[in-house]
């Protein structure tokens, strides 16, 4: 086990075992092998006018003000998006919960610690990378973002990809991942891989939410091999 991947582990609160032999072979995880059904690796039109041409500032304050559907009846404030604007990786979430209606920031809670943890572990502190959800308004409760939510918000997260033009692209967790790929696939079968994605191809990795890693700890060591995959590409030159 290299070093890195003891001290992400540890970082995360993760028992760290060692094997005494070194085991034989490695065996690819069967469902990597099976075709991957995505219906698409374009960027999701998304209803209504498109920011197409809108700069940082002016999508900003769209956004603020935006009611395009009933989310902004029940938020405290839109959450827009953070970071820095010309980040070499996009991280993309499902869309704010209760911290982050409050402080309007994505990812600010619990898993929003783990989620800079996670990033650390591969040199990126959050303040390098950019972070923004498919929804900027919280759902009620917590609950699963609606479809027609998700299409209502969708031009705005497409002209924060176009703006960013980052190198590679984080989807954290089935709902992000999902809706970008238009796919029902299940997450453990959308991670693993690489999928260029959109108009320019942008490299896009999948992995686990940083929630749900709070609940299933042990997949924090699967976790990392995403992670590792994110700093393999941001390694290569463009
Ligand atoms: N979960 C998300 O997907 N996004 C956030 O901003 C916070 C929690």
């Amino acid at each position: 086990m290299s070093d890195q991947r003891e001290q992400y582990l540890e970082a995360l609160g993760i028992p760290v075992w060692k094997l005494r032999a070194p085991p034989a072979t490695t065996v690819a995880p069967a469902d990597l092998a099976a075709p991957l059904e995505v219906i698409s690796t374009r960027l999701v039109a998304g209803e209504g006018a498109a920011p197409a041409t809108m700069a940082w500032d002016e999508l900003a304050a769209t956004v603020r003000v935006c009611t395009k559907c009933g989310l902004h009846a029940t938020r405290t404030q839109t959450v827009f998006g953070v970071g820095r604007r010309d980040a070499e990786l996009l991280v993309i979430g499902e869309a704010p919960g209760a911290d982050e209606d409050r402080q309007g920031e994505p990812f600010v809670g619990r898993a929003g610690q783990l989620l800079n943890s996670m990033l650390r572990a591969i040199g990126l502190p959050r303040s390098d990378v950019y972070i923004a959800n498919i929804l900027k308004c919280r759902p009620p409760g917590n609950r699963d973002p609606q479809p027609d939510e998700a299409r209502t918000c969708t031009p705005y997260l497409s002209r924060q990809i176009a703006l960013v033009n980052p190198k590679a692209i984080l989807a954290v967790g089935r709902i992000a991942a999902q809706w970008l790929l238009q796919t029902d696939e299940p997450i453990g079968r959308l991670r693993g891989r690489v999928v260029p994605y959109g108009e320019a191809g942008t490299p896009l990795i999948i992995t686990y939410h940083p929630a749900y890693l709070l609940r299933s700890p042990l997949a924090k060591a699967t976790a990392w091999t995403d992670l590792c995959q994110v700093k393999d590409l941001l390694r290569k030159p463009q």
